[in-house]
């Protein structure tokens, strides 16, 4: 069965000077032709569908803001155009058209090659470069259409402030984020979910946190999480932006780093799901590591072999093992 892809590459969300570009995308398309995926068309997700995670009156509210755009919506800084409002929606759409096709079967599984991106937008606020939260749409979407258990997986180098506000409470739905601690924007401390140990699992680590260190957290945190949730389908909140070449971060995976993560988690979801995963880009501000990125996780997802590009990080890894071990043992994993 065939791996699927949405691609959204919203042209005309664009800022001057601003690092989430449309020329992230420039090196993608290429890329994929190689792993003869088969493309799905989006189309805008419907109202109910991103109120089913965001507030209509911040939906009201957005739609207000790009009709006045271009102007900044906050100090990340977040932007909207006058026609974000529309990209937004369409980014939503190309995520529930990979998820809709893998739950019904008609995929093995797929890549939403999105933007904007989501992982950031709170049911009430809209932030850090993000304006409708695409994964937790998807999730809700999958959760609705009898889907008992999602787990969303995150290794942008950003904390998903937005995805973990979502489903704080929402019992049917696990959370697990790696990434750079003392960055944007600020949350994501592995005892902020006291309430939800093994469910809401935060794992901060300090700049220079290489392949080994994620290796290890592949390894001694992903998989009992998965093992603990029993979920049927899983998400992944793919950022590119964790590469140590990545313009607006300090952390230290490289291509090959990638490629193990989507592995294993690939791996996890044909143990546990029926092989039902969905990929979701997040960030990622450097075109060739996102493309590199990209074709790590299409390797993993058609099992084809993952060619290295050999950009491993000339910095020595920061040993962050006692970070892992304070997560395993708070989440008594
Ligand atoms: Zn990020």
């Amino acid at each position: 069965m065939n791996t699927a892809y949405a691609l959204v590459p919203s042209p005309s969300h664009v800022y001057p000077d601003h690092p989430e570009h449309p020329s992230r995308f420039d090196l993608l398309t290429t890329r994929l032709d190689s792993f003869g995926a088969q493309k799905l068309d989006a189309k805008p997700a419907r109202r109910d569908e991103v109120a089913r995670v965001h507030h209509p009156d911040l939906i009201t509210a957005l739609e207000k803001a790009c009709k006045q755009g271009p102007v900044l919506i906050d100090y990340a800084p977040t932007f909207v155009t006058q026609s974000s409002f529309e990209d937004a929606l369409l980014a939503c759409g190309g995520t529930l058209s990979c998820t809709r096709a893998v739950l019904s079967g008609s995929v093995r599984n797929a890549f939403a090659l999105v933007r904007p991106p989501g992982h950031h937008a709170e049911p009430n606020r809209s932030m850090g470069f993000c304006i409708f939260n695409n994964i937790a749409v998807a999730a809700r979407e999958a959760l609705a259409n009898g889907i008992q258990r999602v787990a969303i997986l995150d290794y942008d180098a950003h904390h998903g402030n937005g995805t973990q506000a979502a489903f704080m409470e929402d019992e049917q739905a696990a959370y697990l984020s790696t990434h750079q601690w003392g960055i944007y924007p600020g949350t994501g401390w592995y005892e902020e979910a006291p309430h939800a140990k093994q469910r809401i699992v935060n794992v901060p680590l300090p700049a220079g946190s290489g392949d080994k260190t994620y290796e290890r957290i592949a390894n001694e945190i992903f998989v009992p999480f998965i093992q603990a949730f029993k979920p049927e389908l899983i998400l992944v909140s793919a950022g590119f932006d964790a590469h140590w070449n990545d313009p607006i971060t300090t952390l230290g995976l490289s291509s090959a780093g990638f490629y193990m993560l989507s592995k294993k988690l690939v791996d996890l979801a044909e143990e546990h799901c029926r092989g039902k995963i969905v990929f979701v880009l997040e960030g990622g501000y450097n075109p060739t590591h996102l493309a590199n990125g990209a074709a790590a996780v299409f390797a993993a997802l058609t099992d084809k072999p993952f060619i290295d590009p050999g950009d491993a990080s000339p910095r020595k890894e920061t040993d962050a093992s006692e970070m892992i071990e304070k997560v395993c043992e708070w989440n008594g994993f």
